[in-house]
């Protein structure tokens, strides 16, 4: 898929700020973050709806998920975080490769992203 940038992220092609890898799994920070430590997992594979993930790839994706949550917590000393997807451009996903959203949260940080 040359086009998307997230394969090119996963390719090597562009630089991407990568914080942890698995066998079909990348996580890498956002470019435009909306706290400090916003962190997107994506499949390594180019999938633009979650129902299009095959379930091998998808429990490595959540797996990878549930781990990453706690660790990018303690990185910004974050008190929760919001996990999410935009499954679909009527939701909101603007590039269209698979991403699962972590924001880390704060208790004094004024609402909802
Ligand atoms: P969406 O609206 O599709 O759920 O979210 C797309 C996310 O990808 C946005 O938070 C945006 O900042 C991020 N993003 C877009 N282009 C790039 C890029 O080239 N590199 C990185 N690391 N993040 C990107
Ligand atoms: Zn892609």
């Amino acid at each position: 898929m040359p086009d998307c940038i997230f394969c090119a992220i996963a390719g090597g092609d562009i630089p991407g700020r990568i914080v942890h890898e698995t066998e079909h799994s990348l996580a890498f920070l956002d470019v435009n973050p909306l706290a400090p430590g916003h962190t997107l997992v994506v499949p390594k594979d180019h999938y633009a709806r979650l129902d299009d993930v095959p379930d091998e790839i998808t429990a490595d994706l959540f797996r990878t998920v549930d781990e990453l949550v706690p660790r990018v917590e303690e990185a910004v000393d974050a008190d929760a975080t919001n996990v999410g997807i935009n499954n679909g451009p009527a939701a909101g996903q603007e590039v269209e490769h698979v991403h699962v959203h972590i924001v880390p949260r704060f208790d004094d940080d004024g609402g909802n992203p």
